[in-house]
């Protein structure tokens, strides 16, 4: 189990699927640069959290709902939480309220669906975190893409949250090295927000004015 002061931000498990490197660059040295995707993520967050705690039928909508899990040393903000009521056994019990609650997290992206499957990852850590604070089983949650202004059903499988576990794992051994990664140029480094801290290419060059002086000297 993690104490308070270990915890890590979930978003950091969405910079360490992306690259090792930006995610100590953020985490560890504390760098950050904003691009035209990490503004636009903002934004979207900045309307999403400006909501209230809403009630509707069998439906309550808790809004910036803070998350913590001891076990995977994590921590963050839910987006919105929907808690619909439940068979009994199911669910949470909620202050003021009678019968028992289960939450289903909702995160909100900007852009539409990507090709991987972090985002689900992102979303399954906020479902082990609220299964923790509140000792029930989420079995779905949901992404909604601004793009597509809908809502894409996530199913928390076995598989998603060992995935998730490992990669929780994961960025606790690269935070705790306390040493930042090489560069490894790749197309993905176009559209990171850190390419300018990061000089990807700058650090291809130098490792391979290294190799070039090693064979050098074997030829000596
Ligand atoms: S520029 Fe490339 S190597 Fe550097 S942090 Fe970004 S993705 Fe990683």
């Amino acid at each position: 189990m993690y104490s308070d002061e270990n915890l890590l931000m979930i978003s950091a498990l969405q910079h360490l699927a992306f690259c090792e490197r930006q995610c100590a660059l953020i985490h560890l040295e504390q760098q950050w640069e904003e691009n035209r995707h990490t503004v636009l993520g903002e934004l979207l967050h900045e309307r999403v959290h400006a909501g209230e705690k809403e009630s509707r039928g069998d439906c309550i909508s808790i809004r910036s709902l803070r998350l913590v899990s001891y076990r995977l040393g994590l921590t963050g903000q839910a987006d919105l939480v929907e808690f619909q009521r439940s068979i009994p056994g199911k669910g949470a019990s909620l202050p003021g309220r009678d019968g028992q609650w289960l939450p289903y997290p909702v995160e909100y992206k900007k852009g539409k669906p990507k090709a991987d499957n972090i985002d689900e990852v992102q979303l399954c850590a906020q479902a082990l975190c609220l299964e923790e604070q509140l000792s029930v089983k989420i079995p779905e949650g949901a992404l909604f893409y601004g793009a597509k202004k809908r809502r894409h059903p996530v199913s928390f499988s076995p598989e998603l949250r060992k995935q998730t576990e490992d990669l929780a794992g994961r960025l606790h051994e690269l935070i705790h090295s306390g040493k930042t990664p090489p560069a490894d140029y790749s197309s993905k480094c176009k559209s990171c927000s850190l390419v300018e801290v990061c000089q990807p290419k700058w650090n291809e060059m130098m490792k391979r004015t290294r190799y070039e002086e090693l064979l050098f000297t074997e030829d000596e």
